[in-house]
C-alpha cells in the first residue's frame, strides 16, 4: 500500500525518490525499505505572519523537514525562495541525509524552506520574518535535534537571527542550534566559502582523475551565489580557465577567460554579472545558454532541474561537478551517462558546506574556537578522501553505472545499518 501524501506530486520529490529508487535497484535494497526512505520522520508546516513596512499583514508559509536521524540529528540549511513547496523541502532534506551519511559525519538530514522572495521584503521584514520562521519552529530544533544552516538566499545574518530568537526561548546561548553563524557568534569565516570550495577540489580531483588535470581546461559555473562565486574564484586561481559565469540577469562569456576577481567586484557592486564589460565578452539573457557553450567542465551551482532531457543532447563538457542540490534530472544523467559525460553528484560536490558546520558545531559544543587555517586544512582532509572513495568504489563496482550510484551505495548502505541496529527496521 502506498501512503499519500502532500509532497507525493511534486517533481523536485519525484527526482528525489527516482534517484533512490534506481540505486535501490542496483543495490538491491528491499521496496518495503525503500518506502521506509522515500518518507520524512517529520514534515513541519508553520505559518509566519509579518507586519510590512507599509502597514499591510502578510502571511507566508515555511516548512521544516526532518528526513532521517538514524546516525545523529537532523542537519541541514533553510532557504528562502518563492518556488519554495513542501516537497522540494522534503526532497532536499532526502539529499541531505544521503550527503551527510556519505561524508562520515553524524548527523541525519533536514531541510527548511520559507515561500518568499527575500529580494521584495526590507532588512527590518526579513529579520521579523527570520525571528517569527524560527520562533515558529523553536520546539522542534536544538544542538541535539535540529541544526540548520544557510540555503537559497539565506546567510550569517539570518544565522544570527535564529540564533538569538532560539537564545532567548531557552534562555541561554545555544550556540550549536545553528552553523555558518557570523565569527562573533562562534562561527567560522571560512564556513562561507567552504560549500564552494569544496566544488572546486571536486572540480580538481575528477579532473585529475580523468581530464588529464586542471590546468587551461574550460570551466562555466552556472550561478554566482555562493557556491559558484567561489568554486569560479579557486578555479581560477588554481589554473582553470573560467569562461562563462551566470546569474539570474544572464550569462557572460569569454572564449579566452574571464577575470573572475573583476567579475566578484561587478556583481558585489551591482547584483549582476551581465554588467560585466572586459575582453571580448558575450552577454546572453537566457542563463541556461550557458550549458550549450564548448567547455570542458560545467559546475551548475545554483538551483534543481536545470539539466533536463531537453538540453542533456547539446552538452558538450565532458564533466559536470554538481554544485547545487539536485541539478540534473534522472533522465538526463541517462542521457549524459551514455555520453560518457562524468557527473560528480550533489551529495558527494557540495557537502564541503556540511562538513564544515560539523567543525563549527563541534567546536561549539567543546567551548573552543578554530583558527580558519586549521578548519580549511582539515576539510581539505575530510573532502579528498570521500572523493577518493566514491571514485574507487564507482571504478571497482559501479561503473556501468552513473558516480551517483556508487556515492548512494555507501550512503543509503550507513543509513540502513544504523536503522537495522537500532532495531527501527
Ligand atoms: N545548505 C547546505 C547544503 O545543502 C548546508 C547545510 C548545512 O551546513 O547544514 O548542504
Amino acid at each position: 500500500m502506498s501512503i499519500s501524501t502532500l509532497y507525493e506530486n511534486d517533481p523536485v520529490y519525484q527526482q528525489a525518490v527516482q534517484q533512490l529508487k534506481q540505486s535501490a535497484s542496483i543495490l538491491g535494497l528491499p521496496d518495503d525499505i525503500v518506502e521506509v526512505l522515500r518518507h520524512p520522520e517529520k514534515l513541519v508546516q508553520v505559518k509566519i505572519v509579518v507586519k510590512r513596512d507599509n502597514g499591510r499583514i502578510e502571511t507566508y508559509i515555511g516548512w521544516r523537514s526532518q528526513h532521517n536521524s538514524a546516525l545523529g540529528p537532523y542537519k541541514g540549511g533553510i532557504r528562502y525562495s518563492e518556488n519554495a513547496t513542501a516537497g522540494e523541502t522534503v526532497a532536499l532534506s532526502m539529499w541531505m541525509t544521503w550527503k551527510n551519511a556519505l561524508a562520515g559525519i553524524p548527523y541525519g538530514g533536514g531541510k527548511g524552506a520559507v515561500r518568499v522572495n527575500p529580494k521584495n521584503l526590507s532588512q527590518r521584514e526579513l529579520e521579523e520574518l527570520s525571528r517569527k520562521y524560527f520562533a515558529a519552529i523553536s520546539k522542534e530544533v536544538g544542538p541535539d535535534v535540529d541544526i540548520p544552516a544557510p540555503d537559497v538566499y539565506t546567510n550569517p545574518q539570518t544565522m544570527a537571527w535564529y540564533f538569538d530568537e532560539y537564545s532567548r526561548i531557552v534562555g541561554y546561548n545555544a550556540w550549536g542550534v545553528v552553523t555558518a553563524k557570523p565569527p562573533e557568534l562562534g562561527g567560522l569565516t571560512a564556513r562561507t566559502v567552504s560549500t564552494g570550495y569544496g566544488v572546486a577540489l571536486g572540480v580538481r580531483e575528477a579532473a585529475k582523475k580523468w581530464l588529464g588535470g586542471l590546468q587551461g581546461k574550460t570551466v562555466a559555473v552556472h550561478g554566482f551565489g555562493n557556491v559558484g562565486s567561489y568554486a569560479a574564484k579557486y578555479l581560477y586561481e588554481w589554473g582553470a580557465t573560467v569562461v562563462a559565469v551566470s546569474d539570474t540577469s544572464g550569462v557572460i562569456y569569454d572564449p579566452k577567460g574571464l577575470d573572475i576577481n573583476e567579475v566578484l567586484k561587478v556583481k558585489e557592486a551591482t547584483g549582476k554579472v551581465v554588467n560585466y564589460k572586459k575582453g571580448d565578452v558575450k552577454v546572453y539573457t537566457n542563463d541556461r545558454a550557458l550549458f550549450e557553450l564548448p567547455v570542458d567542465i560545467i559546475v551548475p551551482a545554483a538551483v534543481e532541474n536545470v539539466i533536463t532531457r531537453e538540453n542533456a543532447n547539446s552538452i558538450k563538457a565532458k564533466l559536470i561537478v554538481e554544485g547545487a542540490n539536485g541539478p540534473t534530472t534522472p533522465e538526463a544523467e541517462e542521457i549524459l551517462h551514455k555520453k560518457d559525460v562524468i557527473i560528480v553528484p550533489d551529495i558527494l560536490a557540495n557537502a564541503g558546506g556540511v562538513v564544515m558546520s560539523w567543525i563549527e558545531w563541534s567546536h561549539n559544543r567543546m567551548g573552543c574556537w578554530l583558527t580558519d587555517e586549521e578548519a580549511l586544512a582539515r576539510l581539505d582532509k575530510i573532502m579528498s578522501s570521500n572523493f577518493n572513495k566514491v571514485f574507487d568504489e564507482w571504478e571497482k563496482k559501479y561503473r556501468n553505472y552513473p558516480m551517483r550510484i556508487a556515492a548512494y551505495a555507501i550512503a543509503v548502505d550507513r543509513v540502513v545499518k544504523a536503522m537495522k541496529l537500532r532495531g527501527w527496521i
